[in-house]
């Protein structure tokens, strides 16, 4: 009975001990991080230098070129272009102007990813409004025939999370157009995404198979303006130009970059976000934030001597806005090279104050990671639960590992989302060192305990 007693007061001692150790270590990685400004200004760098970094961009390929250079400088043991080719698509311009009767003003358009081009001269036509996809579908096809379709719903502003709020939002964008094309329709506009009421327009996927419809996205502003004049004169008409280039089989990379482990080097810890952003967006939020971030765990394991037990990669991914090829290429490679990854986290949800992961793992490595909640929580963690995981690792799905994703306060992230609005002057130091804090802890706790 004795004997018992002194070993659990040994073992509940040691794991004091060790959770006393762990506290102090985050707190140095917090000391280490808010002092440090390396990652805020590589941030400053890829906003002012290479906006608009779609894949196929010589932006995005300076980007790439500019982060290397520093992750060289941090002495890490690996780092290198992994090298595809991928189709592309290219926006030159969007215009587009109200021609009524009565009226006559520009309203503030952007393409949505692939758009196709309007023809020579643009095209002028009549619009149709519509609140949705479900009401287009129930209209005669005679109806919408020769016209430019208007989905004009707006976010339901009620969600708590803004992240299900734009998933609830988002269908008229990614859909839409497709269905306006194939019921005839010559153009399509969409209603911006986005929780803030400006003129800013934002962009984003849209899914156009075939012939691809001429669509773009349109400013809050712009779409109440237009919606109130087709009120007045239901026949009125919208000028639409929008030039845009389809391009094949282009060169481009993913960055990666280690330091390897000092006890099982086999075992790879890895993390990122995504080098690319529309062509409209400085690309401070998503996904230079996450970036900058993720490189930053690095550094500061390099600065403050944390010697990793197993292997810390991190990956720059190309290509998360358009179709996703970066993730792909990446997911086969681990595929051929039939490398042991333990752990995968992404940083895609902006810089701001942190306030939990969300995990798609199994079972005792939901219940071991969750673990270390508590540890993280006086740097803004609330929670660690099961939910989705980015999109960079999401193929990495099919190996069993568990997938992580840093989640911020999401209250600002879409006023700024795909559009000019996502740029440097809206991040700040400390919620963006924050989170780097957060994702360091979390990587360090993984190394030391292995999964
Ligand atoms: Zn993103």
């Amino acid at each position: 009975m004795k004997r018992l007693f002194i070993f659990l007061l040994t073992a509940f001692s040691l794991s004091a001990f060790s959770q006393n150790t762990d506290s102090l270590v985050l707190r140095k990685i917090f000391g280490n991080a808010i002092t440090n400004y390396e990652a805020y200004n590589n941030l400053g760098y890829l906003c002012s230098n290479t906006p608009g970094r779609l894949m196929g961009s010589e932006n995005s390929i300076k980007a790439l070129k500019y982060l290397k250079t520093y992750l060289e400088g941090l002495n890490c043991d690996t780092v290198y272009l992994q090298e595809y080719k991928a189709d592309a698509w290219k926006h030159n311009s969007s215009r587009a102007k109200l021609v009524s009767t009565g009226e006559n003003y520009g309203l503030s358009i952007t393409a949505l990813g692939p758009s196709g081009s309007t023809p020579e001269g643009g095209i002028t036509a009549e619009v149709i409004e519509v609140n949705g996809i479900q009401e287009l579908k129930q209209m005669k096809r005679e109806d919408v025939e020769g016209k430019i379709v208007f989905f004009n719903r707006p976010v339901n502003p009620t969600f708590i999370n803004t992240f299900p709020m734009y998933g609830d939002a988002v269908d008229q964008r990614a859909r839409g157009p497709q269905a306006a094309a194939e019921m005839g329709a010559v153009a399509a506009l969409v209603r911006s995404v986005t929780t803030l009421n400006d003129d800013n327009p934002h962009t984003g996927n849209t899914h156009l198979s075939g012939r691809r419809l001429p669509a773009a996205g349109i400013g809050i502003v712009s779409a109440d303006r237009l919606s109130n004049s087709l009120k007045k004169d239901k026949n009125l008409k919208v000028e639409l130009n929008i030039d845009t280039e389809e391009l094949n089989d282009i060169t481009t990379y993913n960055l990666i970059a280690e330091i390897k482990g000092t006890e099982k080097p086999d075992e790879v810890i890895l993390l990122g976000g995504h080098i690319d952003s529309w062509f409209n967006a400085p690309g401070a939020h998503d996904d230079g934030a996450g970036v900058v971030q993720t490189a930053d765990v690095i550094r500061i394991f390099k600065q403050l001597n944390l010697k990793n037990k197993r292997t810390i990669r991190f990956v720059a991914f190309m290509d998360e806005e358009y179709s996703q090829s970066g993730s792909k290429v990446y997911a086969s490679s681990i595929d051929t090279l039939k490398e042991k990854i333990i752990f995968a986290l992404e940083s895609d949800a902006g810089g701001f104050a942190p306030e939990g992961f969300t995990m798609r793992a199994k079972k005792e490595h939901f219940e071991q990671i969750s673990g270390f909640q508590p540890l993280l929580s006086p740097y803004g963690i609330t929670y660690i639960r099961k939910g989705g995981a980015g999109v960079d690792i999401y193929p990495l799905k099919r190996f069993g590992i568990p997938l992580v994703e840093f989640r911020t306060s999401s209250q600002r992230y879409f006023d700024l989302h795909h559009s000019a609005n996502d740029s440097f002057d809206k991040v700040n130091f400390r919620e963006l060192q924050l989170g780097t804090t957060c994702i360091t802890g979390l990587v360090y706790l993984v190394d030391k305990n292995g999964l």
